[in-house]
Parts: C-alpha cells; structure tokens; sequence
C-alpha cells in the first residue's frame, strides 16, 4: 500500500500516518517530494479496507500494490489452477463442456438431456433441483426427487453432475448427490453461503453476480478459497447493461482480465449470457476465443415445453453442432475439448 501525502502537509501529520502503518503490523518506508511525501507501506499483513488511512489528516491518496484477494490472485500463484473433476481436468490445456437443461423437470428429461449431452461431447452434466426464479410462482425445482434423477444420468453416462445450492440448509441433502456446487448468479455475495462452501472439498461454480464487477466476484472467491477448498471455477454469465436486445451482456473482455487477474479456471455461459438461442453458439465460440477454460450450456430436448430457460435452451442436434465449432477453435487455440469416456451402456 502506498500513501501519498498532500502538498503542504505537517510533519506531525506524516507521524500520524506512519504510526497508523506500524499500527497495522506494516513497516513504512518514505520518500519525500518536493511538496510532498510517499509511505510505501510493506510487510506481510494484509489490510483489508483503505479508508482508514485515506481519512487520516494530511493524506492525499492511498493506493494498494498488492490485489486484495490474496488466494486467488496470480500475484500469489503466478500457475493456473487445475484440478480434476471426476473423469477430466479443469483448468489446464483441456476445454471442459458442462451442459443440461436450466431445470431438471422428469426422469425421462434428465436421462435423454445426459445420454445426448454425452454423445455430443459434454463433459458434465447441469440441472437445476432449487431453482432461484423472481416470482415465487414459478417452477421452484424438483428437490431430492430431482437430485435422484441426476444421479441416475451420472450413473447412465458417467458424467459428473452440477447443481446449483441456494441456501445453507440444502448442504447436507446435496452432499450426497453433487460432485460440484453452483453458486447462481444472484447468491454471488451471500458469504455465509460462500463460507460453507469453503469449508467442503467439492469444487464450486462460482457465477458472476447480475451486478457485480470483477473484483467483486475474485473476492467472492477469496470466501471459499478462505475456508482452504481450493476448487474453485469462476463464471462469466452476462451483466446487466442499459441494452435490452438480449437477456444480459456478456462482458467477453471479463474473460481475459480474469485470466490475467487469477489462477482459477475462467468458464463462460453463453445461456445466461444471451438469453437466446440464436445467440449462444456465436457467444460460445467467441468466449473459447477469448481464453475461456469451458463452457456451461444450456440444453433442452423440447425447449417449447421447458418449465424455465426455454427460450435460450439449445436442442441437442444445435448443441452438437456448437461443439464440433467450438472444437475447431479450440484446436486454433492449441487447446482441446476434453475427451469422454466412452458412454456407459444404458441400463448398467
Ligand atoms: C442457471 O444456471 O440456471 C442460473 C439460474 O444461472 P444464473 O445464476 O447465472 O442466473
Ligand atoms: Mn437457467
């Protein structure tokens, strides 16, 4: 941290601020100016808000030199994160595809979702059993009975499931179930939540909050990284902007910024990002371009029918073809979509 000192500051005022630093456990180096002075403030402490020093008197500016996420920052870590998720590795050269429908709806949805899903190239499989939905009328998830289907799909195709927890009280229950959490978009700041997460070794899909900037998410992150579960997958998913043309924006610069910023794997949703699903396949193919480790995609085999996310739901015929693109831009990135394993046998 540096502090900048304004011009015609009193000696007694640079005590104050010094002595402020070593109140901190920080040793304060200083320069002086002209008209000024500068106390770089360096030490292995880490001080999470600035405001105390920008109110102290005689202060002009205090900037950091080191980002206040310390876990996730590359500062910290200058290797990219990977860790395995049953069956490939997220995080490396390999491009991971987790796809399904927004809700999961029925057995018989669930179970043709997978095995298509799979045949086409995905990695993982998503569904949603608690659903966040703005009204409370709507569609609020299948609950256990949910959960079950997809562990039935997992057994199917031997795909690991993704599923979004919302709230403290549904850990125990999913635990069972769920080989990794999504924390949705509108629960990015719930940091209880969060810590709880930090607490267990299941990986976590971490989405971007509707509203939230990219340092908001990487301290988001910094919660479970915190509880020491280091597995954590961060997702881009769309921002609302003024522009009403598409259910959000994706912010695709998010994507390298992230990967500058931090060692975790960097995933886009081109779903949620769009709203639409003539939309998803050029947002796909642009998020690989831009960096993206992966991709979670929304697919449905009758998105007329679908009970949430119809509209921006990929049928399975469209989703295999997105993924035989997003292979050709992969391969020009020098990445690859991560290999399958060989579907399991129905009814094995
Ligand atoms: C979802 O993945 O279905 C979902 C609700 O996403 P988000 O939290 O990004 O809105
Ligand atoms: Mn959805």
């Amino acid at each position: 941290m540096i502090v900048v000192m304004k011009p015609g500051y009193t000696p007694e005022q640079l005590e104050g601020v010094v002595a402020a630093v070593k109140a901190h456990g920080l040793t304060p180096h200083l320069t002086y100016g002209v008209e000024t002075a500068i106390v770089a403030a360096v030490g292995e402490f880490h001080v999470p808000a600035l405001d105390p020093f920008e109110i102290l008197d005689g202060v002009e500016t205090v900037k950091r030199i080191s980002q206040p996420f310390k876990l996730g920052s590359r500062q910290a870590h200058p290797e990219n994160s990977v860790f395995p998720i049953d069956g490939f590795n997220v995080g490396g050269d390999d491009i991971v595809i987790i796809a399904g429908p927004c809700s999961v709806e029925s057995r018989s949805q669930i179970l043709e979702t997978a095995q298509a899903a799979r045949e086409a190239g995905a990695n993982a499989l998503r569904g949603g059993v608690f659903k966040p939905r703005t009204s409370p009328y709507s569609f609020q998830g299948l609950g256990e009975e949910g959960l079950e289907y997809l562990a039935e799909a997992r057994e199917l195709t031997g795909m690991p499931i993704v599923v979004e927890i919302m709230s403290q009280v549904q850990l125990e229950l999913m635990l069972k179930y769920v080989d990794v959490f999504q924390v949705g978009a509108r629960n990015m700041q719930n940091f209880n939540l969060l810590r709880m997460l930090g607490e267990t070794r299941k990986t976590v899909l971490l989405k971007r909050g509707l509203s939230a900037t990219i340092e908001e998410l990487l301290m988001s992150a910094e919660y479970i990284l915190a509880g020491g579960n280091k597995q954590v997958i961060l997702c881009e998913r769309g921002i609302r902007t003024f522009e009403t043309a598409t259910r959000n924006t994706t912010d695709i610069n998010a994507i390298p910024v992230l990967k500058q910023l931090t060692h975790l794997p960097v995933i886009l949703d081109p779903s949620h990002a769009t709203g639409h699903v003539d939309y998803v396949p050029p947002i796909a193919r642009a998020g690989i371009a831009a960096g993206a480790d992966g991709l979670i995609v929304e697919v449905h085999p009758d998105p007329t029918r679908a009970v949430s996310d119809g509209k921006q739901s990929l049928k399975p015929e469209a989703f295999a073809a997105m993924v035989k693109q997003v292979k050709a831009i992969a391969e020009t990135m020098g990445r690859r979509i991560a290999p399958v394993h060989a579907p399991l046998e129905a009814g094995r």
